[in-house]
């Protein structure tokens, strides 16, 4: 048994959010986390004493639920500021950022994540070349399989060869990696191929992930088969109309158990829908910023209390996967919000609610949960409790000092 001491415990629990001069006692699973003193003391006597030292803080570890690991590399060459503009860009340099892309370098970026504070990741993966990294990974994983598509006549094809690759994740699975299933977009998948990948997910009980409304020329290409995305697919792809609405796509994600990613051009009657279905989105701000999308209205959310969860998307489409770097940016560009409210909810946006979505027993601190635990020093007192998660997200640094997994130090 261990026990990590923390001036400062962030549970992530609503029961009891703030702990002082607490203690986490833990194996693979939480025993106990506790600030009764008496407690501590007479498990000092029988435990592994890890002392977080003074103005430490501790947290559950963070959860990316949603970025990519494949095309990593190059991003410098990609265009920015619209979605096509970049869409176009990637698809032109797709050799450039393949190249650069292999094992030594993907387990390099999760080291990276690691130190962040990341330890639980939702990758998308298109081609399966980030398998061997991740099947590896230190990190907890959910690993989405990508289902594209966009030419019915080759459905079958299409759908043999995802299968194949489903199957070799499946081969790794272990109790920190599983295999899932994720549909590209409303745009780029035939809605036959759709329905066949939500029946699979649905008999293998994993969560499912796909874009939804990133771009405004999506919503208008889905809406009326207009706008910029019309003569980009006449082009590339011969493609003169939409597969579906918008709201037609939603209405095959039926008894699913679904992460909707962006929707930052999601109107009211989608977000009813999806709290209607019970999905949960993840919130990329970053990468909707630097594609032009626009900005995730999280009031929104809250009224329909639908669960958002902040991940980076993957570094085509920003400059850092640091999930701490990602909420300061939320913080900065969510300015309506109250501060000390928003810091507090984008920290359960990055465990609990990211672990719930990705079907993790991990992201809160509390007796029988998984032991990913982070910790790290702030250089001074923080006496508010209200202002602590703000702090702890304006302050954390890039290397955390104190990183379990299941309990174990990594
Ligand atoms: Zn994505």
């Amino acid at each position: 048994m261990n026990i990590l001491l923390a001036d400062t415990i962030l549970t992530m629990d609503p029961a009891r959010p703030v702990l002082r001069e607490g203690a986490i006692v833990f194996d693979e699973n939480i025993e106990e986390v506790t600030d009764d003193q008496a407690a501590i003391e007479r498990w000092r006597e029988k435990a592994l004493v890890i002392d977080g030292g003074k103005r430490s803080v501790a947290l559950p570890g963070l959860i990316n639920a949603h970025t990519h690991l494949e095309f990593s590399g190059a991003a410098t060459e990609l265009n920015y500021g619209g979605f096509i503009a970049w869409l176009s860009s990637v698809i032109e340099k797709r050799e450039t950022l393949v190249r650069g892309l292999n094992k030594a370098f993907i387990d390099g970026v999760l080291e990276d994540m690691l130190r962040g504070g990341t330890t639980a990741i939702g990758a998308i993966s298109s081609y399966g070349f980030d398998l061997e990294s991740l099947a590896g990974a230190k990190q907890r994983v959910v690993y989405f399989n990508e289902l594209i598509g966009s030419n019915p006549a080759a459905a079958d094809q299409i759908f043999s060869a995802f299968l194949d690759r489903v199957a070799m994740s499946d081969e790794r699975r272990s109790d920190r990696f599983n295999s899932a299933i994720a549909i590209h977009s409303p745009y780029s998948v035939a809605p036959a191929l759709v329905r066949k990948a939500i029946a699979l997910s649905q008999n293998r009980k994993t969560p499912l992930s796909t874009h939804f409304l990133e771009s405004e020329g999506e919503r208008r290409w889905l809406e009326s088969g207009s706008g910029e995305f019309k003569g980009f697919f006449e082009k590339a792809f011969k493609l003169e109309e939409p597969f579906c609405s918008a709201k037609e796509f939603l209405s095959f994600f039926a008894d699913t158990k679904t992460i909707f990613t962006h929707c930052a051009n999601a109107g009211d009657e989608e977000l009813d829908m999806i709290g209607a279905l019970g999905g949960a989105i993840a919130h990329c701000p970053v990468s909707n910023r630097l594609l032009g999308c626009g900005l995730l209205s999280l009031e929104k959310l809250k009224n329909r209390e639908i669960p958002y969860l902040v991940a980076t998307d993957g570094l085509s489409s920003n400059y850092s996967l640091n999930l701490f770097d990602e909420l300061r940016s939320a913080l900065l560009m969510h300015e309506g919000l109250d501060l000390p409210l928003l810091a507090r909810d984008l920290l359960i946006s990055v465990t609990d609610a990211a672990a719930k979505a990705l079907g993790l027993n991990c992201g809160r601190l509390a007796s029988g949960y998984a032991a990913d635990i982070i910790s790290f020093k702030l250089s001074g007192d923080v006496s508010d409790e209200a202002a602590l998660p703000l702090q702890v997200i304006l302050r954390a640094p890039s290397a955390m000092e104190h990183i379990f997994i299941n309990g174990e130090r990594v």
